[in-house]
């Protein structure tokens, strides 16, 4: 069965408290060191599963659920209409970071100059730190900084309840 903690694994590492901002018993939200647009996150478990298939029927639904509601969050606190969610899962597909996480991506009218463009946009990957991205970084202060903005948006907002 799937591990607890994985050491090399960046999502299991206790610094991901930093970027998180909202979270269950069994699951996170947190803030994607190198955006595609403002607001992109990651939702995944935190125990560590490679892929969403590991997940029993119980945690996916807690799992789909949780990503609704940071979502609904998300959409409100930053003004977003549309959003995309994404799951790369195997490095055949993409996947970076060998610990299942979900993409959630707020979207405007005219935020890119295709909608599609944030596919290459996410493909533009390299191995490294929290999400893995040849993409400019955050630094850590600024990531820390939005993490506790969009914590206290969600504590005050309710979109967790
Ligand atoms: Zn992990």
């Amino acid at each position: 069965m799937s591990k607890q903690i994985d050491s090399a694994c960046p999502f299991c590492d206790r610094t991901i408290q930093r970027a998180t901002f909202a979270e269950t018993t069994r699951f996170l939200a947190v803030c994607n060191s190198a955006p595609i647009l403002h607001g992109h996150c990651l939702v995944l478990p935190r125990h560590h599963v490679q892929t969403i298939l590991e997940l029993d029927n119980n945690e996916l639904m807690q799992m789909m659920l949780f990503s609704k509601k940071v979502t609904m969050g998300l959409l409100n606190i930053l003004n977003a209409t549309g959003f995309d969610w994404t799951l790369q899962q195997g490095e055949e597909a993409g996947q970076t970071v060998p610990h299942l996480h979900l993409h959630v991506i707020p979207r405007k009218i005219g935020d890119l100059p295709d909608p599609g463009d944030w596919y290459p946009e996410l493909q533009n990957s390299v191995p490294g730190n929290i999400d893995s991205y040849s993409r400019p970084q955050l630094a850590d202060e600024e990531l820390e900084r939005l993490a506790k903005e969009l914590r206290s948006a969600f504590a005050n907002g309710g979109w967790l309840l």
